[in-house]
């Protein structure tokens, strides 16, 4: 009895302490970053391959980001659901159309993930116009960050979280625990070259529809595998930076990979392939600079001194709000 009692206990305990769930988890979108720069044309290769460390660390600054700049979140998602059914045909895919039928505000509180990659895309494209170092590297690390989201599912619906089906929890397994035990070992990281994007808007969007066609996959399969696993084989508790961690166990975590059949390694892959083509496609619009002159080019002290106090104001953040870091 008493044994039931403290499994009971530390079952909620941990419920509530267990990790925080990133887009990607910090893991997933740096990965994916570091590996688009080997997808790039020997031209892009000579500035990016150098800037490698620093195009995957910021990777996830929008996350960090997030808990402190409101108009931050929105860009990282979008609720496809509340527009209605696959393929919301209902939904304007140009901006402009889009608040002219819904409002800004009404598009802003349900995420707006396609288009901010395409305001992105733009401000890449104008800092290789001007061949400005560091507007090329943050742009791109960012961009990365959030042609990543948009990869993810649970990104395009409003139960993200799987807080409307109670499976709570589930982001953050299958963007963050899967690819971290897996990725490593299991997945196949060979994917060719970047290719030029003709239309962007259309080939964002594709993606983002891709994602929403396979929310209904994740959310039943991990509902499957829950009956199939009693509790205390679905979780156990590890060690995580010096602190017990209740997290999806091993097995658990194989089993939903294995019947997602792939899904996480794809859609990986395809945010990798998707990354470099949007990096390359804003180099050849801005008409295809040399990069050359910039590969000695190095942040100034204030723009180091930015990210030093972005990261702790995130550290600080984190240890109000009693959060994991990663
Ligand atoms: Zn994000």
């Amino acid at each position: 009895m008493k044994i039931i009692f403290i499994r009971l206990f530390l079952f909620t305990f941990f419920l509530f302490f267990s990790l925080t769930s990133y887009c990607w988890g910090f893991y997933g979108h740096q990965q994916i970053n570091r590996l688009a720069v080997f997808l790039l044309p020997p031209e892009m290769m000579i500035l990016f391959k150098p800037n490698i460390y620093f195009l995957t660390e910021h990777a996830v600054d929008p996350d960090k980001r997030r808990y402190a700049i409101a108009e931050e979140g929105p860009r990282h998602y979008i609720d496809l659901d509340y527009y209605g059914k696959y393929p919301f045909s209902n939904l304007p895919r140009q901006w402009k159309d889009a608040i002219e039928k819904f409002s800004e505000d009404t598009l802003k509180a349900h995420g707006i993930v396609p288009w901010h990659i395409q305001t992105m895309l733009y401000r890449l494209t104008n800092a290789f116009k001007e061949k400005d170092f560091s507007k090329i590297m943050k742009n791109a690390a960012e961009i990365g960050h959030y042609i990543g989201d948009a990869h993810v599912p649970l990104h395009t619906s409003s139960n993200h979280n799987g807080q409307l089906t109670k499976q709570r929890g589930i982001h953050g397994f299958w963007e963050s625990r899967v690819p971290e035990l897996l990725a490593d070992q299991q997945f196949d990281f060979f994917i060719g070259k970047a290719i030029y994007i003709e239309h962007p808007s259309e080939f964002i969007w594709n993606r983002v529809l891709e994602s929403a066609q396979a929310v209904d996959s994740v959310l039943l399969f991990e509902k499957e595998l829950s009956h199939r696993f009693p509790e205390d084989n679905k979780y156990s508790f590890e060690e995580r930076n010096g602190k017990i961690v209740r997290q999806y166990s091993s097995a658990f975590t194989i089993a939903f990979n294995n019947k997602l059949n792939g899904m996480v390694e794809r859609r990986m892959r395809q945010a990798i392939f998707s990354i470099a083509s949007f990096w390359y496609t804003a180099w050849v619009n801005a008409g295809q600079p040399d990069l050359k002159s910039l590969t000695n080019s190095r942040f100034s002290e204030n723009e180091l001194a930015s990210f030093e106090s972005l990261n702790n104001a995130w550290r600080n953040s984190n240890k109000m709000m009693g959060r994991e870091e990663e």
